[in-house]
């Protein structure tokens, strides 16, 4: 059975001027459109083909790199699509803010830490808010297309945010800058679709 790439849920240019039309339609269109075709190659016709894709990423240690890389990269931009919204951002309320102010100290403290993991990672990458086995919350960062779901992961928990560091999520507008995309994400983070994972 063959994944699928789904459509974004805003359109290309929602998430103007944070982050511009043409990189979300070569992101979304060419870069997660690639993962989903070459992870659908790597298992056609293998024990994998009828697997779920969390199934795959969970066991990302024992599969070929091709599954791994490919079926991590459908999973994290999926992931990341539902993260983003149109005219979001703010602070998260409720329950997600105490767990936050709980674990970091303060909205903005969290924010700084997350940016320090983006910013951090060598190369290309992911950073996370997770929730960890024991409740708590903590701030990871994986390489490549890995995920904190991943048996592999250095720091295992559930995703509740995920933030592409990858060049081509902000190369067009940041070049260099990574820091420059990452201070700017904070005004599309659906922190309500995150609340909703916790
Ligand atoms: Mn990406």
């Amino acid at each position: 059975m063959a994944f699928t790439l789904h459509a974004l849920p805003y359109a290309y240019d929602a998430l103007e001027p944070y982050i511009d039309t043409l990189t979300m339609q070569i992101h979304h269109g060419k870069h997660h459109q690639a993962y989903v075709d070459n992870l659908n190659k790597a298992i056609a016709g293998t024990e994998n083909e009828n697997k779920s894709l969390e199934d795959l990423v969970e066991s990302a240690g024992s599969i070929s790199p091709a599954v791994r890389n490919n079926g991590g990269g459908h999973w994290n931009h999926t992931f990341f699509w539902n993260s983003l919204a149109p005219g979001a951002g703010g602070s998260p309320s409720g329950r997600l803010a105490e767990a936050i102010n709980g674990a970091f100290g303060s909205f903005d403290e969290f924010k700084t830490k997350f940016v320090a993991a983006g910013i951090g990672r060598f190369g290309s990458g992911w950073a996370w808010l997770i929730i960890k086995k024991d409740g708590k919350l903590d701030i990871s960062s994986t390489p490549n297309q890995d995920n904190p779901v991943m048996d592999v992961a250095e720091t295992k928990g559930i995703p509740l945010l995920g933030v592409d560091v990858w060049e081509h999520a902000y190369y067009l507008k940041y070049q260099n800058k990574r820091a420059d995309y990452l201070a700017a994400i904070w005004n599309v983070i659906n922190w309500t679709k995150v609340a909703e994972r916790l």
